[in-house]
């Protein structure tokens, strides 16, 4: 199928440009292309962007706050706790059902690509991995998902977890991840470490994992982090999600684990809106944010993104799996306000998500995958801040979501 986009902004200033679109690849970009084609969308000047990759999200556990108690303190343990009688009782079933949902959302909000946890633990099993994996064959036409091994309880003091996390890889699970501060004391958050790169090592998987999600300056996994990757040579393949601890740190400490991340290659994701409402829960005034510190990462050159994380489930009450609206969060968060802070924060999932998947074949440029977004909006500061409707969501060549609001003001 060839499809043809007249009039893109692509970039704040300079000419409209048209681009041809041929076997899901992006064949022609130029200021005019006139020729007789299948289908001809006319984008009439909006901002065209490359399609979104959500980075950070839990497909397993996504809309389960309707079926379980609410989460009474707010905070991060009492999330992990309600779930468990839950997860007893998860189904693959179940699981395709919400999965689904969310899928379909984050696809006709301009989403195409996903790392999705899933629980590995003693009490669920695979049984959300297997559920995923069977979201993730039904929807291959709208999504690619990559699927992380989660293990959240831990895995030395959950026995029989470590077993289950070699098996994932033989079950569907393309990265292996971790929640190493999730232990009981620091040596056994170092075996925890360990042991996901020699699944890592053995697979030839990237690893992404959960690091120090607390206010307490006490957790220090994201150095122990830094310094396995490097011992396993596994430079830019690694990812750590959340990091808030790192906000606690004094100043000296923080310097010191940021250079660390920076020379070992890891990549950040922050989780906002997850972490806005679960940290600084136990804090007096002045409360905490909860958010590591975006800015000083930035200026080390380290390749930052951010995740929807969670969506109505006992961690956060909200959400509709749209990177726009967690963007706009996101940008407040991290006190990000200049036009070329805002830039980063929408490069946050496109380009910067695109370097943690590994992806050479991204963006638009010719010879490229033809996965596009056209918005309702004229630049990347107007589609945060509205989060406009995407009207065509466009994957390897083909039209996926289209969407039109007809809002009218009446006015003498
Ligand atoms: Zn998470």
């Amino acid at each position: 199928m060839e499809l043809l986009i007249k009039n893109c902004r692509l970039k704040q200033e300079g000419k409209l440009q048209d681009i041809l679109i041929n076997e899901g690849k992006i064949k022609k970009i130029a200021d005019k292309i006139d020729i007789e084609t299948e289908k001809i969308i006319d984008a009439e000047g909006n901002f065209v962007a490359p399609a979104f990759i959500e980075p950070h999200i839990h497909l397993d556990k996504i809309f389960i706050s309707d079926v379980v108690r609410p989460n009474k303190t707010g905070t991060l343990e009492e999330a992990i706790e309600i779930i468990w009688e839950k997860k007893k009782n998860y189904t693959i079933e179940d699981i395709v059902e919400r999965a689904g949902k969310a899928i379909k959302l984050a696809a006709k909000n301009g989403t195409t690509r996903m790392r999705t946890h899933v629980d590995i633990d003693t009490i669920v099993g695979l049984t959300s991995l297997k559920g995923v994996v069977e979201a993730r064959k039904k929807y291959s036409d709208i999504m690619d998902i990559e699927i992380i091994s989660f293990p959240q309880e831990g895995i030395i003091q959950d026995p029989g977890t470590e077993e289950l996390m070699w098996e994932a890889m033989e079950n569907g699970a393309d990265i292996v991840g971790g929640m190493p501060a999730n232990e009981k004391n620091p040596e056994d958050s170092m075996k925890h470490i360990e042991i996901a790169f020699e699944i890592a090592k053995e697979y030839d998987a990237d690893i992404d994992m959960h690091i120090d999600e607390t206010d307490d300056p006490f957790y220090r996994t994201l150095e122990m982090l830094a310094d396995k990757t490097i011992e396993y040579g596994w430079k830019g393949r690694v990812t750590a999600g959340h990091t808030c601890a790192l906000a606690a740190y004094d100043d000296h400490y923080a310097e010191y684990v940021m250079d660390k991340v920076k020379e070992a290659g890891l990549h950040i994701i922050i989780n906002p809106v997850t972490n806005l409402m679960l940290q600084g829960r136990l804090d007096d005034q002045p409360i905490r944010r909860g958010i590591t510190r975006v800015k000083e990462l930035l200026a080390k050159g380290v390749n930052i993104s951010y995740g929807q994380d969670c969506v109505k489930d006992t961690f956060y009450p909200f959400g509709q799996c749209d990177l726009m609206e967690v963007g706009l969060i996101a940008a407040h968060a991290a006190h990000m306000s200049l036009p070329e802070e805002i830039e980063e924060v929408f490069n946050m999932v496109t380009y910067n998500a695109a370097k943690i998947l590994g992806l050479n074949n991204y963006g638009i440029k010719e010879g490229n995958l033809a996965d596009l977004v056209i918005f309702n909006a004229e630049s990347t500061a107007d589609a945060i801040r509205r989060q406009p409707d995407r009207k065509y969501v466009i994957k390897e060549g083909k039209i996926i979501a289209e969407s039109s609001s007809n809002s009218k003001l009446y006015r003498g």
